[in-house]
């Protein structure tokens, strides 16, 4: 989908509802990265516009590569910056739980991307290279999955600010 900011709303209801659990940075990296290929092949105009990095193989390696590279930048800087970023614990007993949660939030980022793009685009075939074809194209209409992305981001919003608003008193 080259309109990856969709993509962002149900990130944004996810990290709304389990907080610090949740790394909103490799969410975003992942389905910046699976996008890229759109804007490559658009660039090249060059159809089809969704190719590999547009399958569940992809979406994952993307997520594996979102996470690792999110958590890699967040060690260098506590390493570089000590107490510039809060979050980030200082003892080594955590990194392996800061791992799994860097690589699990580019996870959901990755396959929800394919998933929610394979419902819009015909062209998808999610199960590169296992299988062709894409069963779930056309199964809801385009519209409505974007309606519901831009109402996740919303949702999540409201409640982001509901609960600034509640720890501001
Ligand atoms: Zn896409």
């Amino acid at each position: 989908m080259p309109f990856t900011p969709f993509h962002f709303g149900p990130g944004l209801l996810i990290k709304t509802l389990t907080g610090r659990m949740f790394w909103l940075t490799p969410f975003v990296t992942a389905n910046v990265l699976i996008d890229v290929e759109v804007l490559y092949y658009l660039w090249m105009r060059s159809r089809p516009f969704h190719r590999y990095a547009h399958s569940y193989l992809g979406g994952i390696v993307a997520g594996l590569l979102a996470g690792a590279g999110t958590f890699a930048v967040a060690m260098f800087v506590a390493r570089v910056w000590p107490g510039r970023w809060s979050f980030l614990p200082t003892a080594k007993s955590s990194k392996p739980l800061l791992l799994f949660q860097s690589i699990t939030a580019g996870l959901v980022g990755g396959i929800s991307h394919i998933f929610l793009d394979s419902l819009v685009h015909a062209e998808i075939e999610p199960f590169w290279p296992f299988a062709t074809g894409n069963e779930l194209a056309g199964l809801v209409s385009g519209r409505i999955v974007y309606l519901s992305l831009v109402l996740f981001g919303l949702l999540g919003g409201c409640i982001w600010l509901q609960e600034y608003l509640a720890a501001d008193r």
